[in-house]
């Protein structure tokens, strides 16, 4: 087959080829050439490899780095040991940080591969990249019967290297349970002085997102963490990104009954109608994964937020927040406050309440709510102060004026 790269032709067009001519793997070089990896693979190297060239013993006794890499690719979710081998999986455009992942974790006898697939329900080749290591050189009697828990700077800024995601200047990171969500926020606050808060938006089973508290927490989080993070290939510039800012917005629907108390005319009946929210979020795409933000994550937030509290609920006793009108206006000033700690790069929401009224409505950005709280309007009926005005006292007084006088007429 002839190389597009160095224009050889060799009996097998493959890594072993690709990366002495080109420093290139079969994937990457698919992708430079706009091929489908079907035209490049041959059928008897489709399917996965069963593990017998792997190194039946570690290459030696890990050290505190190779063990500390491994803790925090685990808290990352990317390390699969299910089986009898150990996988951690790579994107594509990011085998670099892979590489570096592979030469901290090369005590273990870890190899790069990569596999490829028939996926049935595209019919096509697919490529998966991962290092591999048999599951008993992670647990071997080689071992030191007792070791100290992995060094935690270089752990942490692993496990956000592969699982941080930087929104609007705040850090999301999701892990696997509470409990490894309450390590990671303890050792941000007393090592590098970040806050961080929980997210409870009922993502899976027993999962957990933390969130840095503010943009400055974000910054000492980040800068604490600096020359773990700058050695690790192409991270530092995806936490500071330069890319470009695009809008994405998605659409949901919830049917809700409402009434507006006071009104003059059939809205004080109540009615119901299907809402239509056009969520729109602005941010900087991500070098890592082409997005400004997973449409899947949105979906998630503004349905455990929005549509599951909403639909086929009455909007009026949905919380006192709109208990008195549950206007269009004050349902998309409501419905911001649910999400703006979630999705600090929302810019705007739009509201249908029919197909010819609409509402739209760009609220105060993160910080600034954080700063000045909930929507004072949102508030008129739980704000403690309501009951208590000097007309209210003169009433009272009044009243019991009134049934003095009329107990001495009695
Ligand atoms: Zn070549």
């Amino acid at each position: 087959m002839h190389c597009l790269e160095c224009g050889a032709t060799p009996t097998v067009l493959d890594n072993e080829h690709l990366l002495a001519c080109s420093g290139l793997t079969l994937q990457e070089y698919a992708l430079r050439h706009a091929l489908p990896l079907d035209l490049l693979i041959s059928p008897d190297r489709i399917g996965p490899s069963d593990g017998s060239d792997l190194p039946l013993m570690p290459a030696g006794i890990p050290d505190e780095t190779a063990r500390a890499v491994l803790a925090g690719l685990r808290l990352a979710g990317k390390v699969d040991d299910s089986g009898a081998t150990c996988r951690i999986e790579g994107g594509i455009v990011w085998l670099d940080l892979l590489f570096c992942d592979l030469a901290q974790l090369a005590p273990y006898g870890f190899r790069f591969r990569q596999e490829y697939h028939y996926a049935p329900g595209t019919h096509r080749v697919v490529a998966k990249n991962f290092l591999i290591t048999l599951k008993r050189n992670l647990v071997g009697p080689w071992l030191p019967a007792r070791v100290p828990p992995p060094e935690q700077r270089t752990q942490y800024a692993t496990y956000l290297a592969h699982a941080g995601e930087l929104h609007a200047g705040y850090l999301f990171m999701p892990f696997a349970s509470p409990g490894e969500a309450e390590d990671a926020a303890a050792f941000m606050a007393r090592e590098l002085g970040a806050a961080t808060r929980p997210l409870d938006c009922g993502f899976g089973a027993g999962g957990a997102l933390l969130r840095t508290l503010t943009q400055a927490d974000t910054t000492r989080l980040l800068d604490g963490l600096r020359d773990e993070l700058d050695a690790m290939p192409g991270v530092w510039t995806r936490f500071h990104p330069d890319t470009p800012a695009i809008t994405v917005s998605k659409e949901v629907v919830f049917d809700s009954a409402h009434f507006l108390t006071d009104h003059p005319a059939k809205c004080s009946n109540l009615h119901g109608g299907r809402y239509v929210l056009h969520v729109k979020v602005r941010g900087q795409i991500d070098p890592l994964t082409g997005c400004v933000l997973d449409y899947g994550y949105l979906k998630r937030v503004v349905n455990a937020r929005v549509v599951e509290r909403f639909d086929h609920h009455t909007l009026n006793y949905a919380g006192p927040e709109l208990a008195w009108r549950s206007t269009t206006e004050l349902l998309s000033a409501y419905i911001w406050e649910q999400l703006i700690d979630y999705l600090p790069e929302l810019v705007e929401l739009t509201l249908y309440e029919t197909p010819q009224s609409w509402c739209q409505y760009s609220g105060p950005d993160l910080e600034t709510s954080q700063r000045e709280g909930s929507q004072p309007l949102l508030r008129r009926f739980t704000d403690p102060a309501l009951g208590h005005s000097p007309w209210r006292q003169w009433l009272r007084a009044w009243d019991a004026r009134h049934e003095n006088r009329q107990a001495l007429c009695d």
